[in-house]
């Protein structure tokens, strides 16, 4: 690819870096059971898993003395199991015996240490990950592959794919990764949201990027949405001073003086203490389920405990408002629902799995209450995906009774929105989650990159939808906040606003921008230009209306 080649895609996290590109390492394929290896052959082979096993185990060991924390105490288990006697043994005992490739006799001996800890459940059954972590690294030695997933890398890179897992992304904190760069995606997707709370710029839906050579560098413009094959110095310059973070100093305020609760999108207590540093006035989305993806078992109560009081610890008598999980569709929990829906984004999701699993809801519930007693930051709860008065009705009893004082629900369907004044009626607020709103009412699935225009709350149908619920909130006296990617667009927080919104939530790296947009508007301003947006027909027609009214305003 020639240097200066610039492709374009979708910039769902900004920021600007400059770094040589690795590409994700596509899954081993299942080693060929069916190759026999002649007998004068097998010591040899047998041999190759022996100097596999060391050699892994030897990486592991000098990456694990540069790590810290829990990434530590990872790569520490992963060595164990790398130098086990018995993993080997078995190992080389069946290509001695059945004349099976080295690759293929790993294979196997892992999936039989797989099975005894599945069957033995519990935390045991969690180890189940380690093993094919072990099984790969081995057998990746033996084929002289790369070991699949996210590249290890002492030097910073830009990570390319054609998607990523909620595995890979969470296997990007603490490494060398600094850009992602992916073909497919939409700006929702999860792979977009850990980007932005990593503070990683990314683009999604860059047509050909798996086709940028290995060790090229990549000039990656998360905010624009424009990756520059081997640019120039000059280049590299420009964008990266042009991308700093708009500091925050904790004051969200109109510019005439009326306050705005600009708050934080949290996944976990890291985020948590990220987001108190950015000075976010308190959390308005902690997606409780980030803390539980790689896990097999529902975490108990005394360990939900744990992880939320880490999150409320870092805002002491702030605002928390912790969400239920948020399981299915994009964000896959095997505990809360394993089935493979023909729909998932239309299945059982979200406040839905209560229906299959209702102790599920009410263990969080109790933990939640646990983790308020113990801490002192002021929590609100609500749930994913309400759809009907009846599901708000009974979230509300359930949280109510386990001694949560305010109770909301996120309006994330059309129905919802269209219902915001009967929902009004039980709870106490809701928050608008735009990103499923967005999906659900261009019936357009949000992971598709071909279908990221559709994906826009600039949409005139997500505005008047949103203008609804305002209008209701403002007539139940009650709170209306935007947790969706919206809320963190600087051009569209004016307009939310004047749409009755009273409160954003978004991620810590947008707070800077977006406070700087509205000290620029008074309530009147927003008014106006939410007025304006209702009256058009397309995305294109609000953003113009928008900043007709609000004339160099509203984006920072
Ligand atoms: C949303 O849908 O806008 C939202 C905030 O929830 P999530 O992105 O986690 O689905
Ligand atoms: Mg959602």
């Amino acid at each position: 690819m020639a240097s200066g080649t610039v492709l374009r895609g979708r910039g769902v996290s900004p920021g600007s870096v400059a770094a040589p590109v690795r590409h994700l390492a596509p899954a081993l394929p299942e080693p060929d059971a069916g190759v026999t290896v002649p007998v004068e052959e097998r010591e040899t082979e047998a041999s190759a898993i022996e100097w596999a096993a060391v050699a892994v185990a030897d990486q592991l060991r000098s990456r694990t003395a540069q790590a810290t924390g829990e990434a530590r105490a990872i790569l520490d288990a992963s060595r164990l199991l790398a130098s086990d006697p018995e993993l080997v043994s078995e190992a080389t005992a069946l290509v001695r015996a059945k004349g099976r490739s080295a690759a293929r006799a790993v294979w196997e001996t892992a999936g039989a240490h797989e099975k005894s800890l599945a069957a033995l459940g519990g935390r045991m059954a969690e180890r189940v990950a380690d093993i094919r972590d072990v099984r790969d690294r081995i057998i990746a030695e033996i084929l002289e592959v790369d070991m699949p997933g996210v590249p290890e890398s002492d030097e910073p890179f830009v990570l390319v794919a054609v998607d990523l897992a909620p595995a890979d992304t969470a296997a990007l904190e603490g490494g060398q990764c600094v850009a992602l760069v992916t073909e497919q995606g939409g700006p929702t997707s999860h792979t977009a949201i850990i980007a932005r709370s990593l503070g990683l710029p990314a683009i999604v839906g860059v047509a050909g990027a798996t086709a940028i050579p290995d060790e090229a560098v990549l000039l990656v413009d998360g905010e624009h949405g424009t990756a520059e094959v081997d640019p120039a110095e000059s280049s590299i310059a420009a964008a990266i001073a042009a991308a700093t973070v708009v500091p925050f100093d904790g004051e969200g305020a109109l510019g005439d003086g009326r306050p705005l609760a600009l708050l934080a999108n949290v996944g976990g207590a890291a985020d948590a203490v990220n987001a108190a540093a950015a000075h976010a006035d308190g959390v308005g989305l902690f997606r409780t389920e980030f803390c539980f993806l790689d896990r097999v078992d529902a975490p108990s109560v005394e360990e939900q405990v744990a992880a939320y009081r880490g999150v409320l610890a870092a805002f002491p008598g702030r605002k928390v408002v912790v969400r239920t999980l948020d399981a299915g569709s994009d964000k896959p929990l095997p505990f809360a629902n394993a089935d493979h829906e023909g729909n998932p984004a239309l299945g059982v999701r979200g406040l839905r799995i209560a229906r299959r699993t209702p102790a599920l809801l009410d263990d969080q519930l109790r933990a939640l209450a646990q983790a308020t007693e113990a801490e002192s930051a002021q929590v609100e709860v609500m749930a994913p995906m309400v759809a009907t008065v009846e599901e708000a009705r009974d979230f509300a009893d359930r949280a109510r009774a386990a001694g949560l004082s305010r109770v909301g629900i996120m309006i994330e369907t059309p129905s919802a929105a269209l219902l915001a004044a009967e929902l009004f009626e039980i709870v106490d607020f809701v928050s608008l989650g735009t990103n499923d709103l967005a999906q659900y009412t261009l019936a357009a699935d949000r992971l598709l990159s071909e279908l990221g225009d559709l994906n826009d709350p600039w949409q005139p149908a997500v505005l008047r939808l949103i203008g609804m619920v305002g209008e209701a909130g403002r007539a139940a006296g009650k709170a209306v906040g935007v947790c969706g990617e919206a809320g963190g667009d600087p051009a569209l927080a004016p307009v939310l606003i004047g749409l009755g919104v009273t409160s954003l939530s978004m991620t810590p790296r947008s707070l800077g921008r977006v406070a700087a947009a509205v000290a620029e508007v008074t309530e009147d301003d927003c008014r106006r230009a939410a007025h304006a947006v209702l009256a058009t027909g397309t995305a294109a027609e609000a953003r113009a209306a928008a900043s007709a009214v609000l004339p160099g305003r509203g984006r920072a």
